[in-house]
């Protein structure tokens, strides 16, 4: 039977760790006593550098219940994604399977039967997706469709309402983690790593205790950081736009050329009038030209593993890996 990792990044989650942790193990037990995972399955609590009691509480948990409780400590506040990162990467060596959730509890903890039963019929990604966000500001329901809607004419590839709490096996955390960037969007990763994927549908609720560690700004940075880091979209739009106003220039050509012969412009104007549309596109195609070659350069610096062999069949049945 796979042994299962719960990854559970915190920060300053004092709050809210203790009924986190209590309500994981709950799920452990149930899914032990089912049958559907190892008996020495445990949660990974990463503490992302919390300036709070965080940390103790884990060590207290994990002192309770040695079993079932483990925990990650990392040494300065790196955000969620590189917390989460750390965790999944631990993990691995230590599990056949994660899932990683947030620590507010606000994913239904009741869900994670179905993402093993699915990942026991052969799925190594299963995807956590909200089905409404009824519990959401309004602002932040707009605010993430329109995030959605961007990221798509981006060209990223990502899993809509889907935050970070999923399934991934061993073998899909083993090739996540040969993407090196640094500048790291998990969502948009995952539908890269290739292999069989589903969802499971839940909805969304308050979270228990404490405040969001999401204000605007990290989310803001989040959205720029999920487009910027897939995608080199925004440089071609700038050599687009270059190009389309040096064809208009050709049209203020011809308009100021009439207007220069019909004789009703002040003097100077013509040329004045010439020098900036023709200048202005062509400063623009320039500067998204070579916008162009440094999308190349950022793209080939990622270095990232350009294909990931799920199988190999080989003639002699005995060493199909
Ligand atoms: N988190 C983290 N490092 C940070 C910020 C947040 O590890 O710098 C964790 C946090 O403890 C929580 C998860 O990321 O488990 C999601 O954060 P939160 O619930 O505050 O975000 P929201 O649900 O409001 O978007
Ligand atoms: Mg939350």
């Amino acid at each position: 039977m796979e042994r299962l990792a719960i990854v559970v990044p915190c920060y300053n989650e004092e709050e809210v760790l203790k009924i986190a942790s209590k309500a994981l193990r709950e799920v452990l037990a149930d899914l032990i006593g089912k049958g559907k995972i190892a008996p020495d399955s445990f949660i990974l609590f990463v503490n992302d550098g919390s300036r709070d009691r965080t940390w103790e509480l884990i060590e207290e948990e994990h002192r309770q219940y040695p079993g079932q409780v483990c925990g990650v400590k990392l040494a300065a506040n790196v955000g969620h994604q590189f917390a989460l990162t750390a965790g999944l990467v631990t993990a691995k060596d230590m599990s056949d399977v994660t899932v990683s959730i947030d620590a507010d509890l606000q994913d239904d903890v009741s869900v994670i039967e179905e993402m093993i039963d699915k990942f026991h019929e052969g799925c190594d990604i299963v995807y956590g997706v909200r089905r409404e966000r009824k519990t959401d500001t309004f602002f932040k329901r707009v605010s993430a469709q329109a995030f959605y809607r961007l990221m798509d004419l981006m060209g990223v590839k990502t899993v809509y309402n889907h935050a970070d709490f999923r399934l991934m096996s061993k073998r899909a955390v083993e090739e996540f983690s040969r993407y090196k960037e640094t500048n790291l969007f998990l969502r948009g990763i995952m539908p890269l790593i290739g292999y069989r994927t589903d969802s499971v549908y839940y909805d969304r609720k308050e979270r228990v205790a404490g405040k969001s560690k999401y204000p605007l700004k990290k989310m803001l940075a989040l959205a720029f950081n999920g487009i910027s880091s897939f995608s080199v979209k925004p440089i071609s739009l700038i050599l687009g736009v270059g190009m389309l106003i040096l064809c208009v220039s050709a049209l203020a050509a011809v308009y100021a050329l009439i207007s220069y012969f019909t004789g009703h412009v002040v003097p100077g104007w013509t040329s004045l009038i010439l020098s900036i549309w023709f200048l202005g596109g062509l400063q623009l195609l320039a500067v998204g030209l070579v916008g162009l070659y440094i999308g190349k350069i950022y793209i080939e610096v990622k270095e990232r593993p350009r294909y990931n062999i799920e199988q190999v069949l080989r003639a002699d049945r005995e060493k199909e890996m």
